[in-house]
């Protein structure tokens, strides 16, 4: 501020994690953002939460106090699917972590609160704000909480990718509009007393408020049992049905909940960026280094993840049942101009650690590069009909072509030696979209160029009624793109392989299922190197699923769901790994249970010739 001449900031930004000036952390981003904008700004990063020092250090802002937890939801970060505390964070100093409070944006907002009084609004943004703007189930405490906008006391919260909304609130914070007034800007969600709801919505001509069931109404428990009682377990389906039913930024619907005598009001989602303000943000003059005051401890990890890493894409219409990605980032893709991937490859081949290798080049879904269809761009996504599932939908257009003409712009740029794609594929969407030569190109440049060994891919698992479940295809388009890309390999003169990823215990995996995947490894001869337990986090409809046992998407008839809990979730894990000695009980007891004996040979005491070689390289395929 000295430096700067400035006297005050205008924001005081909070955040959770340490601070990174990379487009990949949403308060270098922001930040960057409205300092173009002419506003000045303070980052606080990782204050401590106990008192009012550090929310202090730049003295009182003159607009507003802004917060996030960071990346991650704080419980996501702090607690493994186990519930045990995680040591580690990669968004902390040393990779260390502690360094923020369990639900941080509710301590955060406390303390905001507390140095800069009343008087000052406090804006609450994010992923944890994002997913928790509804009443939400939180599987921490088991129950489900009211809207983090209440418990947190914060004046507005911003849902979804912020910056439209963000710079719209300080235009008119600017303006010496009351932060009381400011209850329209999509992307928004506002808390009112339910004695005004009625005054405010008559006000907004053309709003159409849509009721979701009340917090009270989606966490009634039953008083002698203390669970939830079956209504409660159905509002709460319904609940998210309607949100699921109003993605799209297009409409004009408002979300309503009560609860109690507060109402929280939610503006229909903000637009997607154009590409030219999508380009112009991952433009902005970033350091592309951690702060300088964390050289000491280590420095950041979660910035070697990026560093040499470029997003030429968001949102993602994939609709996977257990990721909110769609749910913050939206179904409508955004790309980048070629010139401005450019822009940003000359950045990267200008660092002084840069030894030619671009290590990624993508977003949620490496091969979403456009929009999913030509619908979408006039009137948004389908309400009731999602874009790959259960069957891609015909009017899905063919966005290799692009993908292609973008990775071949990063190649021909100086000192660029190789381009690879470490962001998913979603392979049912390449398999469905353009003609067999298109797909062909496709995979002999994967393979040729981008793959250095093995390939990840995420059949997720291979029983339908769990690939149901996770709104993932079929399981025999997995081996036929297998097949496809192990012969694109060999017509490049490659050995590669392809690395399946695979949840254990999600919504809708039997027991059965759980053994019937065991047994396709073990013929596979094939143990993944990482498994991953489901993790009902918060505003996922797997999440959904988890809670009620009900299947919430729109066309579903809120079926009920098997939800694997306690022993047999422990057991379906430790199936994965059967060949681990301190998993036998368990995998002996799922065998007995779902009458598999024939298999206790086999997979409890599996001869050297049918153990898997190794965990790292090979291909599951039957
Ligand atoms: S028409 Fe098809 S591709 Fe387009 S939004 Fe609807 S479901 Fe998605």
């Amino acid at each position: 501020m000295e430096q700067r001449g400035w006297d005050a900031v205008d924001i005081v930004f909070v955040s959770g994690d340490a601070y990174v000036d990379h487009p990949s952390f949403g308060p270098a981003l922001l930040g960057r953002l409205m300092e173009s904008h002419g506003f000045r700004v303070g980052i606080v990063a990782q204050p401590r939460w106990d008192r009012t020092d550090d929310f202090l250090v730049f003295g009182l802002p003159r607009l507003c106090c802004m917060v996030s937890s960071g990346n991650i939801d704080s419980m996501v970060s702090r607690y493994t699917a186990n519930n045990k505390v995680r040591n580690d964070d990669p968004y902390s100093p040393g990779g260390i972590g502690g360094k923020r409070p369990d639900r941080a944006l509710i301590s955060y907002t406390a303390r905001a609160r507390q140095a800069f009084g009343k008087e000052t609004p406090i804006i609450i943004g994010g992923l944890e704000a994002s997913l928790r703007r509804f009443a939400q189930y939180d599987f921490w405490s088991d129950k489900v909480r009211r809207s983090i906008l209440l418990d947190a006391k914060a004046d507005l919260l911003v849902y979804g990718m912020g910056e439209l909304q963000t710079l719209e609130i300080l235009s008119r914070l600017r303006k010496g509009t009351p932060i009381g007034e400011i209850t329209d800007i999509p992307g928004t969600a506002i808390n009112i007393s339910s004695k005004d709801e009625g005054k405010l919505l008559a006000t907004r001509e053309g709003w159409e408020p849509i009721w979701l069931p009340s917090f009270e109404e989606v966490s009634d428990r039953d008083r002698k049992s203390n669970t939830p009682t079956p209504q409660s377990l159905q509002a709460y389906a319904s609940s998210v049905q309607q949100q699921l039913l109003h993605e799209n930024p297009f409409e004009r619907a408002v979300l309503a909940q009560r609860s109690a005598d507060r109402t929280i009001l939610v503006n229909p989602p903000m637009r997607p960026l154009t590409q030219e303000e999508f380009d112009a943000v991952q433009e902005l003059p970033y350091a592309r280094r951690w702060h300088p005051s964390y050289d000491q401890s280590g420095g950041i990890p979660a910035l070697a993840e990026v560093q040499f890493s470029i997003t030429s894409n968001r949102g993602c219409f994939g609709s996977c049942s257990f990721c909110a990605i769609t749910s913050h980032q939206g179904r409508m893709i955004t790309n980048r101009s070629i010139a401005s991937l450019q822009h940003e490859t000359k950045e990267i081949t200008s660092l002084a650690n840069f030894k030619g290798y671009i290590h990624d080049v993508g977003g949620p879904t490496a091969n979403f590069q456009d929009t999913a269809c030509e619908r979408q761009r006039s009137v948004g996504p389908c309400q009731r009909k999602l874009c790959l599932w259960p069957e891609p939908c015909a009017k899905l257009r063919d966005s290799h072509p692009a993908y292609i003409e973008r990775l071949e712009a990063i190649e021909r740029m100086p000192k660029v030696k190789k381009v690879f794609i470490r962001s998913g594929i979603r392979y049912d969407y390449l398999m469905a979209t353009g003609t067999a030569e298109s797909r062909a190109r496709f995979l002999d440049r994967l393979a040729s160029r981008h793959t250095s060994g093995q390939l990840r891919v995420a059949p997720e698992h291979m029983d339908p009624t769990a690939l149901h479940a996770m709104g993932k295809p079929k399981v025999e388009l997995y081996e036929q793109f297998i097949d496809d890309f192990l012969e694109a390999s060999g017509r490049a003169g490659k050995e590669q392989y392809c690395i399946p990823y695979f949840i254990a215990a999600h919504p809708g995996t039997t027991l059965e299922a759980a053994v019937a995947l065991a047994e396709y490894l073990f013929r596979s001869k094939f143990i993944p190197e990482q498994v991953q337990e489901f993790y009902p986090t918060p505003g996922t409809v797997a999440t959904c699923m988890y809670f009620t046992g009900l299947d919430p998407r729109p066309g579903m008839g809120f079926a009920a769901v098997h939800v694997p809990k306690g022993r047999e979730r422990h057991m379906q894990r430790a199936l994965l790994h059967y060949h681990k000695p301190e998993h036998a009980p368990l995998v002996r007891e799922a065998l007995l249970r779902t009458g598999r004996k024939d298999l206790l040979p086999l997979l409890l005491r599996p001869s050297a010739d049918r153990l898997p070689r190794t965990g790292k390289r090979g291909t599951a395929r039957s």
